[in-house]
């Protein structure tokens, strides 16, 4: 598995997952389709499904687009979106398998951010796509979901192996890291990441993929003791600045 990031939108990130050995690719969430038939032209590979983590327009925008171009894709999301992701060929639930060639992805319904969301495991490649669900130091915010749903959703997450990649949604991670930094002064790998995150920004580059050790070491949502702190964290975040 190869993993070609593919900023969309103002911070959004779609994921090219490319099957070296067969030449075909999955897009996760591709927001619009100009830049991802861009990274498929220029990655010179075969797209043959798109991988929905839910249904709002930044994450699915660009399905309409890319069906046009490539009317044989395969498109997937979880069943709850059944009515609100354009071009729906496959549901699937907690727990389903999807194959591309030599990808294997397990689905995580993980509700909260909307009741749709899923993440996408591939286990084998040690990758989890979160798309709103968990971000670097974050987490999405309760559009569908209540505090106790998100809070038992990121768990879950965050009991995948440590080694784990995390590729989530949205280029957020300064902002998140200066609410984990007010919310956990004493949390010794915050300050580290920080200064990780500002190089990355500084050249340019994305921030993306995180790993999961890396979250349970930093991400102040991750680390709620419970659903009443993780509640009480969020309603903070909301308004801080
Ligand atoms: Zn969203
Ligand atoms: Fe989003």
């Amino acid at each position: 598995m190869r993993v070609v990031t593919v900023p969309c939108l103002k911070d959004n990130y779609a994921y090219l997952v490319i099957d070296d050995s067969s030449g075909r690719a999955a897009i996760v969430d591709p927001g619009e389709a100009a830049p991802v038939l861009e990274a498929v032209g220029r990655e010179a590979v075969t797209l043959a499904a798109i991988w929905a983590t839910h249904h709002h327009p930044d994450h699915v925008g660009g399905n309409r687009d890319l069906l046009a171009a490539l009317p044989d894709l395969e498109v997937i999301a979880h069943h709850h979106d059944r009515e609100r992701v354009h071009g729906l060929t496959r549901t699937v639930a907690d727990g389903d398998q999807v194959t591309l060639d030599g990808l294997q992805a397990r689905i995580i319904y993980n509700p909260g951010h909307t009741l749709g969301a899923i993440s996408w495991w591939l286990e084998a490649d040690a990758a989890v796509f979160t798309g709103d669900t968990l971000f670097a130091a974050g987490c999405g915010r309760l559009f569908e979901g209540d505090a106790a749903m998100m809070h038992a959703s990121l768990q879950r997450l965050a009991a995948l192996p440590p080694s784990t990649r995390v590729y989530f949604g949205h280029e957020y991670t300064e902002a998140n890291l200066r609410f984990a930094a007010a919310t956990e002064p004493d949390a010794a790998a915050i300050p580290a990441a920080i200064a990780v995150a500002a190089a990355r920004r500084a050249g340019g580059e994305a921030t993306t993929p995180s790993t999961i050790a890396v979250e349970l070491a930093t991400n102040p949502f991750v680390r709620a003791a419970d659903a009443a702190e993780f509640g009480a964290r969020r309603k903070a975040k909301d308004s801080f600045r």
